[in-house]
């Protein structure tokens, strides 16, 4: 098999920059080793967040937020997108004073997305909220949507775009000979031009493969699902502070999550719920929600994924081989950015330049031999 690009890695990232390369006549191999979004991106919460972003990562999703809103016209589905707002609420007088100075930040430098408001707003927006929430941080196009349907309707565009996406198809080995890739897969052999590092949290067992060793921790956030509750919860609410994003969807079940870790296999290939430490999630779920005491849960899991030390992907060429692209290391919250950095891949083998600085995603910060020295 050939093609002028191999995506390793068939999560939304490595659909989306599948899909934005297909488009521009570049021919496309997704090798997948279990199938299309197995892991980060069938286990997401599925936030549509511009709130709270790093600043070095606010021109990509100020970006994936505008495509958000016309997904329709990039992949033929709106993915389950709704503009429900997204809301980081301030328990204490600590953490109002933390988001305010944020949002300060943010005006200075010219931001809008994020408003602070005062706890009667908070209050009209979700009239079931405890009522020692002092205010909070509102972004009123933000949302969420349905990971599931996000999966499809990438990996769909991606066929009629023509990407040739290979599931079951385990990369094992990459080597370069005469300017190409050669990769070695449980499917058969794969020669590229380019390798796109895509495979979210066995991204450096890939970097490892193609020469350029990088570093990077394993996330295993967990969610829960409630049955249906009698909740009014538009938006999707957080607390400052707390491993909590709090979410109703459309039939009524509570959707519970935030950053709350399971528990690692040995041999890092799956993870499992922590009772324990989602029990606090679970807790502050409530003590925002009190309504919410009696509800059952119906539903747990722990999803997987690259986490850096600064919570801040990995994307860009490698310095040390030719042909390589990496992008990994969303750390928790790559769903939203998924269709900007797709196009931002695309760019990088298409026209090798990008208009959006990548220099805080510099791939050399994780370097196995920096980290070491
Ligand atoms: C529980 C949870 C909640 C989250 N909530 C949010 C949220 O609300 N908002 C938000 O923006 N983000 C959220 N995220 C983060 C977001 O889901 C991820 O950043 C995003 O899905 C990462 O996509 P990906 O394509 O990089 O990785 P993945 O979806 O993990 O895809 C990588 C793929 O690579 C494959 N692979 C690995 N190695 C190989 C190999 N050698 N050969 C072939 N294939 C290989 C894997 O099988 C895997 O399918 C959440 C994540 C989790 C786990």
């Amino acid at each position: 098999m050939k093609a002028d690009v191999l995506i390793i890695g068939g999560g939304l990232h490595g659909l989306s920059a599948a899909l934005q390369m297909a488009r521009r006549g570049v021919s496309v191999i997704v090798a997948e080793r279990h199938f299309a979004g197995r892991h980060a991106s069938g286990a997401t919460a599925a936030g549509v967040r511009t709130l709270g972003r790093d600043p070095v990562e606010l021109s990509l999703s100020l970006e994936a937020a505008e495509d958000w809103h016309r997904l329709d016209d990039l992949v033929g589905d709106d993915c389950g997108f709704v503009a429900c707002g997204q809301l980081q609420v301030a328990e204490t007088e600590a953490s109002l004073a933390v988001i305010a100075a944020r949002i300060e930040r943010l005006t200075a430098k010219g931001y809008t997305h994020e408003r602070l408001i005062g706890p009667e707003e908070i209050r009209s927006l979700v009239p079931d909220i405890a009522p020692h929430c002092l205010g909070g941080a509102w972004v009123s196009t933000d949302g969420s949507a349905d990971p599931h349907r996000a999966i499809r309707a990438f990996r769909d565009a991606g066929l009629k775009a023509g990407v040739q996406i290979l599931e079951e198809c385990l990369v094992t080995a990459l080597e370069r000979r005469s300017g190409n890739w050669q990769a070695t897969t449980s499917r058969g052999p794969i020669e590229a031009k380019t390798i796109v590092n895509a495979a979210g949290a066995w991204s450096d067992q890939v970097a490892l493969m193609a020469g350029d060793p990088l570093r990077h921790a394993i996330r295993t956030s967990m969610m829960v699902v409630t049955e249906r509750a009698a909740a009014r919860i538009t938006p999707v609410v957080s607390s400052h502070g707390q491993k909590l994003s709090f979410k109703q969807t459309a039939q009524g079940t509570l959707l519970i999550g935030g950053g709350s870790q399971g528990k690692l296999a040995a041999d890092r290939q799956s993870a499992s719920v922590d009772v324990v430490a989602l029990a606090s999630s679970v807790k502050a779920a409530v003590r925002l929600f009190p309504s919410t005491g009696g509800v059952r849960i119906v539903r747990t899991w722990a999803g997987m994924e690259a986490m850096t030390d600064d919570h801040v992907p990995v994307i860009g060429f490698s310095h040390v081989v030719e042909g390589l692209v990496h992008a990994f290391g969303f750390s928790g919250h790559g769903f939203q950015l998924v269709p900007s950095v797709g196009r931002l891949l695309a760019d990088l083998v298409c026209e090798g330049k990008t208009h959006h600085d990548l220099s805080a995603f510099d791939p050399r910060r994780v370097a196995i031999e920096k980290v070491a020295a």
